[in-house]
């Protein structure tokens, strides 16, 4: 996964404006630090990140000058678009980027998240799969 905000980072890190976040250094890592973020969230928690791209653009577009800012839109677009497709490819076969397997997304009357395996294109396990028609307002709290 790390490849994609790896290859944001590669395109980006010369255009940094030191200022806000600290030397041109830090800027650099600030950058590094919140596409890895953003990649991580895509990766463990797709259904719930909405807009990924916008997202991603307004934690990192303070490190760049004005002039920069089409550029670092268009980059993430991109880079982003792919990482969406590859967590999709990988989500179908029931595991995550890093290959542990997909967890339900209900949590337990206990109050512990639930375990089990979800439904293929789903985010619930069997005896959980009535929440996805019951609450969609939900998903949009929760983005
Ligand atoms: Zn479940």
């Amino acid at each position: 996964m790390y490849q994609f905000s790896r290859g944001i980072y590669r395109e980006l890190a010369s255009e940094v404006q030191p200022g806000r976040a600290g030397g041109a250094c830090e800027t650099r890592q600030r950058l590094l630090r919140d596409c890895e973020a953003a990649m991580e969230r895509l990766a463990t928690d797709r259904h719930y990140f909405a807009r990924p791209v916008r997202t991603l653009f307004n934690d990192i577009r303070c490190l760049f000058p004005m002039s920069s800012q089409m550029h670092v839109l268009r980059v993430i677009e991109r880079h982003v678009s792919l990482a969406i497709e590859y967590v999709d490819t990988q989500a179908r076969e029931g595991v995550t980027f890093d290959g542990s397997p997909l967890c339900c997304h209900a949590t337990t009357r206990k109050g512990t998240s639930c375990q089990r395996v979800p439904l293929p294109g789903t985010k619930y396990c069997p005896s959980h799969k009535h929440l996805d028609d019951e609450l969609p307002e939900l998903e949009v709290t929760a983005a």
